[in-house]
Formats: C-alpha cells, sequence, structure tokens
C-alpha cells in the first residue's frame, strides 16, 4: 500500500469514478475514514491530507485518540459500533454522528445525554438489511416506527439510515440490498416532510463502495483502503 495521503488520493478517485458513472455530483458522497484500530499518528496523516472526519467503533479506544489528538480543532468524529447502555453518555458527549443507533432506549439515551452545550447529535439508524442471525440493526418494517420516534427526541437529529449488508453475497444481492436501504430512506423522507437534514444513507466500505454510491451512498465508511489491513 502507499502513503496514507496516497490512499486518500485514491479512494478519492474511486469515489469520483464512481459518482460520474452514476451521473452523481462528486461532492454528494462524503468520505468518512475508519480508523478503529489504527493509531493517532495515521489519524494525524490523514487529517495533513485534508481528511477530517473519522470513525471509530470502539468508546475507550476513541477517546484515547482524542485526547490524543485534542490540537487538531476541526476533526469530526462518527461512532460506527455497537452501543452499550453504559457508553451512551461518552458517546453523546464526544461525537458529532452515531451511524449504529437499533433501538429507541438507546436514542433517549443519546438525546438525555446529549451537553445542551452542543448541537443535537446527528443519528443514523441501522438496518439488518439482510436480516441476518448475528448482526446489530433494526428490521426494516420497524424504521417507520422508530425514525419517527426518534424525530421527536430534542437532542438529537435524525439524519438517515446505516447498513453493513451481508458481504458473502452475489454483487446482485448486494445491490439489492443497498437499494432497499436507499428505498426505506425514501419512505421516510415522505413520511416526514418537515423532518430537516433526512439525506444520509450510510452505506459502502473498502471493497464495495462503487455499488454503494451507484445505489445512493452518501457517505462510504472506508477503513482497509486507506490505513490498511487491522490486526487480528
Ligand atoms: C470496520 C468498519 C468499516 C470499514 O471497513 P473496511 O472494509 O476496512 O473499509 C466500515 N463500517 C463499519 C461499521 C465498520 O465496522
Amino acid at each position: 500500500m502507499g502513503s496514507i495521503a496516497d490512499n486518500i488520493g485514491g479512494v478519492t478517485r474511486r469515489i469520483q469514478k464512481a459518482t460520474k458513472a452514476a451521473n452523481r455530483p462528486p461532492e454528494s458522497v462524503r468520505l468518512l475514514a475508519v480508523s478503529k484500530r489504527k493509531p493517532p499518528e495515521d489519524i494525524r496523516a490523514a487529517a495533513a491530507a485534508g481528511q477530517l472526519s473519522f470513525g471509530e467503533n470502539y468508546v475507550q479506544e476513541a477517546l484515547e485518540k482524542m485526547a490524543a489528538l485534542a490540537d487538531l480543532r476541526n476533526l469530526e468524529w462518527h461512532f460506527i459500533g455497537p452501543i452499550q447502555s453504559n457508553k451512551t453518555r461518552d458517546i453523546a458527549a464526544h461525537f458529532d454522528w452515531v451511524h449504529s443507533v437499533d433501538r429507541l432506549k438507546i436514542a433517549r439515551r443519546l438525546s438525555d445525554q446529549r451537553p445542551e452545550s452542543k448541537p443535537p447529535l446527528n443519528i443514523c439508524l441501522q438496518v439488518n438489511v439482510d436480516n441476518e442471525d448475528t448482526k446489530a440493526g433494526a428490521t426494516l418494517t420497524s424504521i417507520p416506527q422508530l425514525a419517527e420516534d426518534v424525530i421527536q427526541l430534542p437532542g438529537l437529529r435524525l439524519r438517515g439510515l446505516m447498513a453493513i449488508p451481508d458481504p458473502d453475497q452475489s454483487e446482485a444481492s448486494l445491490r439489492e440490498s443497498f437499494r432497499a436501504l436507499a428505498t426505506a430512506l425514501n419512505q421516510l423522507r415522505e413520511a416526514n416532510p418537515d423532518a430537516e437534514g433526512l439525506d444520509t444513507l450510510s452505506m459502502g466500505m473498502s471493497d464495495d463502495m462503487e455499488t454503494a454510491i451507484e445505489e445512493g451512498a452518501t457517505i462510504v465508511r472506508v477503513g482497509t483502503a486507506l490505513f490498511g489491513a487491522r490486526d487480528s
């Protein structure tokens, strides 16, 4: 692999190519750099190359990196991992976005615990789009009600939907999964015309970002293609 700066350039070109093929403007897709299990120096290198949004999966690890990088004032932090109830306070206090909300109880805690000095926390609802037994996420059928409830919470701003489709499926069925998420977001927008900022489809990773972008992704979450393989 090249340097982190080279990799950011390479992924940015992949995004540009995919948006062009889909007749979408290049700026309609944001790159979220997934830095889980990577050291703060890697984040610093990415930030020096202009990448300012980072995704983390583990609260304690993320808080340590935030402390080590406190001199970089303009980083945006996205929590993308499974959420335990006892971690919501730290998430609400230190992150700008959460992509992995899949039940109302967690949403209520995040809203209650969001500091008043900060803007509402940006939220995506995670959907278990392939109905995998082992995967986190709400079912597609439960999304309309969950969204309606989350929209009412004052500490949160519902931005859209997130999914991690089963990677072990054909390209065609992977595409169907992304498409199902896009359809669900459109239905939410129709059902909640007054909800502002319901504009986000967080889908696509290192191996499948092109397909996700063709199906409407607005945030791609990319780790390996930027920072290399993770240990263990
Ligand atoms: C690790 C992770 C990613 C990044 O995956 P890569 O294949 O390394 O690009 C994206 N989203 C979530 C939720 C992750 O946990």
